[in-house]
């Protein structure tokens, strides 16, 4: 198996910006992480995948999160991603095969929500929400840019899955164009219905470095091959730490944490992202415990 990618570039005629990634092992541990059932692992590494195409957008020390919410039963989605691809998320729904389900049951019959928060050295510097129609979460992240940003964008997500649990996606991958000030819309909408479209999943699904698969999307959009660089290696990797967790516990009512630590001396707390444990002391929590 490749290792995963992210690469971005211009295809220069079309005045259109491009990232592209292969996520296959992100997701793969995203997926284990959440014990996530084939249907639910679908949407999510959508998601996380489409978060993973941001972080061009991104310098320093920015992050996005990108939190979808639909009336089904799916509920929420979080991902965030920052400039150095590191991606993670967490999923409210992760077993949805069993329900036997229809997409307007998991998506809900009424709009979604689609919010999106930018961050820079862990301060809020630009937030928007807009609705989320599309029952589909690339289509929803498109929707969001194009409107909120007014930054014309489309998102083209695909994943396949291997029967094996341990390794349970053989590729998962994904493309993002966003126009640029100058580019031509009437132009740029036709190649946004033709990434839209069932073949051009399979082009993603190939397995190939990106110059060849950037080739081989080139062909299908009917553009020069373009000029790409490498971005940072996307991975399914969380910040979190002891520290930041007990700063988050502090943050709790003082009767709340009196009664967690009635009956124990110490007490486990989960990261929602990545589920690692953290074990916490009554002393660090309470004064004279
Ligand atoms: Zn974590």
């Amino acid at each position: 198996m490749e290792a995963d990618y992210s690469v971005r570039g211009t295809f220069r005629e079309l005045k259109v910006r491009f990232s592209l990634a292969d996520t296959t092992s992100l997701c793969a541990d995203a997926i284990r992480t959440f014990d996530a059932d084939p249907l639910a692992a679908e949407i999510f590494a959508n998601a996380l995948t489409t978060g993973a195409l941001l972080a061009p957008l991104l310098e320093g020390a920015e992050k996005y999160s990108c939190q979808w919410e639909y009336p089904g039963l799916l509920g929420k989605l979080l991902v965030d991603v920052n400039a150095r691809c590191d991606v993670r998320g967490i999923l409210n729904a992760p077993h949805l095969i069993s329900e036997n389900l229809k997409a307007e049951e998991i998506f809900g019959h009424e709009d979604g929500l689609m919010k999106v928060i930018k961050f820079d050295n862990g301060s809020i510097i630009n937030s928007g929400s807009t609705k989320a129609p599309l029952a589909d979460i690339t289509g929803d992240a498109g929707f969001f840019f194009s409107t909120s940003d007014q930054i014309e964008t489309e998102f083209a997500c695909a994943v396949r899955f291997n029967a094996d649990p341990t390794q349970p996606v053989r590729k998962a991958a994904g493309l993002m164009l966003q126009a640029m000030p100058d580019c031509d819309l009437a132009a740029f909408d036709p190649i946004r219905e033709r990434i839209r479209q069932n073949p051009f999943r399979e082009i993603l699904l190939e397995e190939c470095p990106p110059g060849q698969k950037l080739a081989r999307i080139a062909a299908a959009l009917s553009q020069d091959i373009p000029e790409f660089s490498y971005g940072p290696l996307p991975g399914f990797r969380c910040s979190c730490s002891h520290g930041k967790l007990l700063g988050s516990m502090k943050l709790m009512p003082r009767a709340d944490l009196a009664e967690i630590f009635s009956n124990r001396d110490s007490v486990a707390v989960k990261c929602e992202f990545c589920r690692r444990e953290y074990r916490f002391n009554k002393n660090e929590l309470i004064k004279n415990g």
